[in-house]
């Protein structure tokens, strides 16, 4: 999928994420597959780098890096409650129509990549970057 994780890297243009939404067809249809005719999914080989990544690396990332404070929002806010309404733990609440973050963010990005104004800010990193949001979500 295309990066959406800003807190640390950096979106694609709009251009590039289609191209390697494109590129994921095939292996989509392949899941599609698998779903209708009610068969596994091929297994997936998890090497030792992988294992650490889900393991420590994951705990780790989530007790020192994943927190919702660095979060802003500027005057930017039209108050459309697009973020409060993307965001799949509740941790978002609009206060007087604008964004107020809690302590359960799992850092998916939904909230800053959706917000239509572009008024949320993580910290200093995510100035300049491209919003990327999945062009089926609006749907
Ligand atoms: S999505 Fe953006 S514009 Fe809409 S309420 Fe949230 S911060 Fe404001
Ligand atoms: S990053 Fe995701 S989990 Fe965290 S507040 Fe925003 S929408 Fe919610």
């Amino acid at each position: 999928m295309p990066e959406n994780y800003i807190a640390l890297f950096d979106a694609p243009e709009e251009a590039e994420a289609r191209k390697i939404i494109a590129a994921a067809q095939p292996a989509l249809e392949r899941g599609i597959g698998c779903i209708r005719s009610g068969r596994d999914f091929p297994a997936v080989k998890a090497g030792l780098t992988d294992k650490l990544k889900s393991g420590i690396v994951n705990a780790a990332f989530y007790r020192f890096i994943v927190r919702a404070k660095p979060f802003t929002v500027s005057d930017a806010c039209i108050r459309c409650g697009k973020c409060e309404n993307a965001c799949p733990l509740g941790n978002l609440r609009l206060r007087d129509g604008t964004p107020v973050w809690g302590g359960r963010c799992t850092h998916c990005m939904a909230c800053i990549c959706g917000c239509p104004a572009g008024a949320i800010e993580y910290g200093t990193a995510s100035r300049g970057k491209p919003r990327y949001q999945c062009p089926e979500y609006e749907k």
